[in-house]
């Protein structure tokens, strides 16, 4: 029989998400999700939501919610789109800025590792840039791409790339720049002010790590209006529903649960950081709420493995650099002592 499915489809891996073990005993610290909970007026509107409402189809353009995000940034509600999580909005970044035909995706390597997989979805060229030896910023003289996206602070290396770098990169390169501010709020500096200086930049961000909502997915981007109108004209119908976009407008106006659970965890990583190295572990200084981290022996997969068999999930990536470290998202100080408690188990140092 013939074979139904487009060629380049067939062609594709797909994306594969990280694990979503389910289970009271699960100790669960490979998505970089926030072991805190959002702020309690989300709790309250979804038990005042009108039912009435329900029956309608969402507002297509997410206004209540953009005009929140807009008092926030101090800018014009025109400069920003939402998307469902901040994933649906680099798909549509290159389906709105990158040609069919010639046109290439730019982005660190390592860094997130959905670009590649959109860019092959849309069956583009991708050019991806290494990083130095120590994951910190290098980019070739005269590199281009049609878009570049650049993940600040960087994942999965928790490093944050000096600004002066990013807007020097952001002067001279003929394309898009789509900095993505997944885990800025974890981080000490911001790149927010170049979306409203430069014509080729959007920032995108996202509510599922630092307001502790991946479950809503919502995110959004900020730029010149042009490159936001551009989105909005090939966005699905009703891409946000209305559930997520009251709960959204209430965590963004919510500052205080916001900074309070991301104070508390900068304080855990901290923790982390330091029972890690008590264990031999060589931590980078992470700017986000994951650590990036090269363990002693006996390395990195086997330790993977072994904290899977504990109930423990992190992350390892294979390839040439990235197998030989493991990311594990910053939890809750009970979440650390039971990572510690396996890790003294399978290395072999019992306290
Ligand atoms: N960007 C980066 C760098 C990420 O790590 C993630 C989380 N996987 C996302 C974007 C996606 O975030 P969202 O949940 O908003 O789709």
């Amino acid at each position: 029989m013939k074979n139904l499915i487009r060629k380049s489809v067939q062609a594709l891996d797909g994306y594969v998400p990280g694990e979503q073990p389910q289970g009271s005993d699960v100790v669960k610290l490979n998505t970089n999700e926030n072991p805190w909970l959002c702020s309690v007026e989300v709790h309250d509107i979804l038990r005042e939501i009108d039912m009435a409402a329900l029956a309608k189809y969402p507002d297509p353009v997410c206004t209540e919610v953009r005009k929140v995000i807009a008092e926030n940034l101090s800018v014009g509600i025109g400069n920003i789109f939402a998307g469902n999580g901040s994933d649906e909005v680099l798909a549509l970044c290159i389906r709105a800025f990158v040609e069919r035909d010639g046109g290439s995706v730019g982005f660190f390597d390592p860094s997130y590792s959905l670009y590649p997989v959109l860019a092959n979805i849309e069956d583009v060229e991708t050019r991806p840039v290494a990083l130095d030896e120590n994951f910190g910023w290098q980019m070739p003289d005269g590199y281009e791409s049609s878009v570049f996206f650049l993940t600040n602070p960087n994942a999965p290396t928790s490093l944050l790339f000096p600004k002066e770098k990013v807007e020097e990169f952001v002067c001279s390169f003929p394309g898009v720049v789509v900095i993505d501010e997944a885990y800025v709020d974890f981080a000490s500096e911001t790149c927010m002010d170049l979306a409203t200086q430069y014509k080729n930049v959007l920032v995108c961000r996202t509510l599922s790590k630092s307001y502790a909502l991946a479950g809503i997915r919502f995110g959004y981007c900020v730029g010149d209006k042009e490159l936001i109108d551009a989105l909005y004209k090939i966005k699905d119908s009703y891409n946000v529903n209305t559930l997520t976009q009251e709960v959204a407008r209430v965590a963004l106006l919510d500052h205080g649960t916001m900074e309070a659970i991301t104070t508390a965890v900068k304080n855990s990583r901290k923790l982390m950081t330091e029972e890690l190295q008590a264990l031999g572990f060589d931590v980078l200084p992470s700017e986000t709420n994951f650590l990036w981290v090269k363990p002693p022996k006996p390395g990195a997969k086997k330790i993977f493995e072994e904290l899977k068999k504990r109930n423990v999930y992190i992350r390892w990536f294979e390839g040439d650099r990235t197998g030989d470290y493991l990311r594990i998202t910053v939890g809750s100080d009970a979440q650390t002592m039971l990572l510690v408690e396996a890790l003294e188990d399978i290395l072999g140092k019992g306290k």
